[in-house]
């Protein structure tokens, strides 16, 4: 059915919350109910969500198993707010993690909780870089995103975002990403190059900080090699290694790290977005345990391990990290997504289309923002909804819960389809 001309109450949102709104914008409805891949607007409009809160709802909307934990919880009347007092909530999370995840992996990891959003958790882990190598300097790379704060804003390569720090982001070095020059080149001999050239002007970082797949950078996945390589200088230079998982951990690429395919070892992993598996705001580090040079509260917060969230977080832990039933269905489905948008680029080549991403973190390259925006405009007209990324807003980023149904997927799919079809 088609969403076209619903008459909803926007003014609010428009005379009352500040210009920075962004999302109400590229959605014009007014949001009232979800469950798994589907949301409702108050006139009772259906749509299939693509966009999953930006990665956030990686187990879709309002999972009655993680509701149904979450009212228990408030029922017994358990701890929600104690800044980082020992909670049993807090307790149960950190055990079920090191048997669910980090054992199984060979891992051992110690738990940092940060302030509730991804950015916190960045800053966290770039202070403790600094402080546990006494080095000042970063290396991040070109296309790489990690938040709106200053210190994370710093290691964020997109200009728009840059130009509204307000100060000069300082203390890092960009390199080139994977795929930077193409594919036939490998910029990870540049990075060695210029960090065994005492005379290169780049100072020794105190880390390099990545995402294995960039998100809001437009889905360029690097290359198994090309991470290997980075670690490897990595290791060479006494560097440390933090991934930024926050997007495409949690099982967004196939495994719960998005690492693991690569075999890598970093030093500090940054997770939040899907880690309280149902939307509810919680961030951490994991640290190997000789990196943890924190004197007590120097990171401090008061939003820091939100008991609520670490309930439904255990929850999701035990619901579908126990066994390897999700990790193989999404390397199975963003097989199919992945074939499907490969077709419609073949059935479209009217305009140069390209697929890339990584299990069911997949990009659809449009080649100019203009038409990315026809196609996610034509889209949500039709009942999708997804979102662009990448420098231009060139590429539509398919982020469907890695619990979506075929049927639903299939939907989505053939109104995007449409939606190109119509755009070209
Ligand atoms: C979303 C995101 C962040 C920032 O998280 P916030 O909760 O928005 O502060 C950092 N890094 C990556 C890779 C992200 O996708």
């Amino acid at each position: 059915m088609s969403n076209e001309s619903k008459p909803n109450s926007l003014y609010a949102f428009e005379s009352l919350e500040s210009n920075v709104r962004f999302y109400s914008r590229s959605f014009p409805v007014v949001f009232e109910k979800a469950a798994g891949a589907i949301l409702h607007d108050e006139n009772g409009y259906e749509f299939i969500d693509f966009l999953s809160g930006s990665g956030a709802l990686n187990y879709g909307h309002n999972d009655p198993y993680f509701l149904d934990e979450a009212t228990q919880y408030l029922r017994s009347h358990g701890i929600i707010h104690g800044l980082d007092m020992a909670t049993p909530a807090k307790r149960e999370f950190m055990e079920c993690f090191d048997a669910v995840i980090s054992r199984p992996r060979g891992r051992t990891y110690k738990f940092q909780f940060t302030g509730p959003t991804g950015a916190n958790a960045v800053e966290a882990a770039l202070k403790l870089a600094r402080k546990a190598t006494g080095r000042h300097s970063i290396i991040s790379f070109t296309n790489g995103f990690h938040g709106m704060s200053l210190g994370a804003l710093a290691v964020t390569g997109n200009r728009y975002y840059r130009d509204a720090a307000g100060l000069p982001p300082a203390g890092v070095m960009f390199m080139p990403y994977d795929g930077y020059w193409g594919a036939d080149k490998d910029t990870s001999e540049y990075l060695g190059k210029v960090l065994a050239d005492a005379s290169s002007g780049v100072d020794l970082p105190a880390a390099i900080i990545l995402e294995t797949v960039q998100a809001e950078g437009g889905i360029n996945a690097a290359r198994k090699e090309w991470l290997q390589s980075i670690e490897r200088i990595c290791r060479t230079n006494g560097i440390l290694l933090i991934v930024d998982d926050i997007q495409a951990g949690c099982g967004r690429t196939g495994n719960f790290f998005s690492f693991e395919f690569a075999g890598l070892s970093p030093d500090i992993v940054v997770l939040s977005k899907s880690l309280s598996g149902c939307g509810l705001p919680l961030s951490l580090l994991l640290l190997k345990p000789e990196l943890d040079v924190w004197r007590p509260g120097e990171h401090s917060g008061t939003f820091r391990g939100n008991n609520l969230a670490l309930v439904t977080g255990t929850a999701a832990l035990r619901k579908y990290w126990t066994n390897n039933a999700l990790s193989a269905g999404v390397k199975e489905t963003g097989r199919i997504i992945r074939e499907r948008l490969q077709q419609i680029a073949e059935t479209n080549r009217a305009r140069s289309f390209s697929v890339r991403g990584r299990g069911m973190m997949l990009g659809f390259d449009c080649g100019t923002g203009e038409l990315a925006e026809r196609i996610v405009r034509k889209a949500f007209d039709n009942g999708l909804v997804v979102e662009r990324c990448g420098a231009e807003d060139q590429v539509i980023k398919l982020l469907p819960p890695l619990t979506i149904d075929e049927q639903t997927l299939q939907s989505g799919l053939d109104t995007l389809h449409k939606s190109v079809h119509a755009s070209v």
